[in-house]
């Protein structure tokens, strides 16, 4: 880029943006590269790596009370209570779950959003218990998200050990319903109603590793039923069959051709129906997961979903001359939208920097987190890892490595301190 041109770019930034925001977007690399060198910011950094064991038990503890999809109070009143012991000012539970705390800046913007979910993937009957071997921590949803919960409580702990002082006020949050059905509905409810119109940049901590997702990849997700009148295999063989119409549509879902690049995906992640294997079932249903990165190929996917369920209904129904003509319904379940953040924005430029100023390695993601409704509003926002190493994400056999995980405890800080400013 021309020196001419970058100094366009910032000067558009400044007539565009609030105050307080050009500053920020304007002070780039060398504004981080200065924010390491000072002493309040050096001894936070220091405090976070100290805190690490600590942080690792905080992400063991928390991971051990369930937090199934739509019932992650139990998680939720525990994470109050850490945010009311770390001081944080005006702690509550909002309406839908979510749990929020402030920690005030010397104004109150920019005020930035710090989160990590609440939710996990594992219905409630599942074993939380946790499991260590040396580095090796395992147990559902140690990683996705309860390292990030942990995170969250370590940078609020370095930040006080150390006394920092924000220009800019942070609010804490434990969000709700990020996974699966829960379709986002904890952020939704925080930028729609809890805090609208009073969030300058969101930061999800999510997972583990050192990425940094900018790229909100959508989702639309939905509950597909056929119905029928059902009845006895034998006795009243001879109409339309729920299963089987069900079948016809998987068949040719299956065989959906999809891009490669923008990476567009499908998925039948759950069927169900029928009552025994002597009846023709009067109901067969599926739950359907399909996404991208860019909106006008998931509208084109989500089009041919739409027309291999009105094929599947026809054929089935014609297959037996519409006796026990069968109905369909069809629920969108799941709507995230899609996004980006460029990688030239102030908050992925600020993101890049500050894991730079770490040594660590840079890798901009893309991904379906709580950053995809800032995002798709147009307010800066990145998810970050939340360090360490984890696999089987989603899985009852999920694990966390806590080898050198305190780097990206040390980022989350660095970051939380950079962008409330
Ligand atoms: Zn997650």
């Amino acid at each position: 880029m021309l020196p001419g041109m970058k100094t366009a770019c910032v000067l558009l930034m400044v007539v565009a943006w609030p105050g307080a925001v050009a500053v920020w977007a304007q002070e780039g690399a060398a504004g981080v590269e200065r924010l390491v060198q000072d002493a309040a910011v050096k001894a936070a950094l220091a405090a976070v790596t100290r805190n690490e064991p600590q942080i690792i038990e905080e992400q063991v503890r928390l991971c051990e009370i369930p937090a199934p999809p739509f019932k992650e109070m139990d998680r939720g009143a525990a994470y109050k209570q850490a945010f009311e012991a770390l001081g944080l000012k005006n702690v509550r539970t909002d309406a839908v779950g979510n749990v929020l705390g402030e920690r005030p800046g010397l104004a109150a913007r920019p005020q930035l959003v710090f989160s990590a979910h609440l939710d996990t993937v594992f219905p409630e009957e599942t074993d939380v218990r946790t499991s260590r071997s040396g580095s090796i921590i395992k147990g559902p949803g140690i990683g996705d998200d309860c390292r990030g919960l942990a995170v969250v409580l370590g940078v609020i702990r370095a930040m006080n050990d150390a006394g920092v002082q924000t220009p800019g006020t942070i609010t804490f949050v434990g969000t709700v319903g990020e996974e699966g059905l829960g379709d986002l509905r904890g952020v939704k409810h925080l930028f729609g109603t809890e805090l609208k119109g009073r969030v300058d940049r969101f930061v999800s901590v999510d997972g583990t590793g050192l990425g940094i997702t900018h790229i909100a990849v959508g989702s639309h997700r939905y509950r597909v039923a056929f119905k029928g009148p059902g009845g006895h295999s034998y006795g009243a063989f001879g109409i339309a069959n729920p299963v089987h119409a069900l079948g016809r549509a998987i068949g040719r879902i299956a065989d959906f051709q999809v891009p490669r690049e923008p990476k567009t995906t499908f998925n039948v992640g759950r069927i169900g129906g029928g009552t025994s294997v002597n009846s023709i079932a009067f109901e067969a249903w599926m739950e359907v997961d399909m996404r991208s990165a860019d909106a006008a190929a998931l509208t084109a996917l989500d089009a041919n979903f739409q027309k291999a369920l009105d094929v599947a209904l026809a054929e089935e129904n014609e297959r037996w001359g519409n006796r026990g003509r069968l109905e369909l319904e069809r629920t969108l379940v799941g709507d995230r939208p899609a996004g980006r953040m460029a990688a030239s924005s102030p908050i992925v430029v600020t993101a890049v920097s500050v894991t730079r100023a770490l040594g660590l390695p840079v890798t901009l993601d893309e991904g379906s987190t709580d950053s995809n409704i800032p995002i798709n509003l147009g307010i800066p926002a990145v998810t970050i890892d939340g360090g360490g190493r984890g696999e089987g994400a989603h899985s009852l056999g999920e694990s966390f490595d806590t080898t050198n995980s305190s780097q990206g405890t040390a980022r989350a800080l660095l970051l939380a301190i950079a962008l409330a400013r």
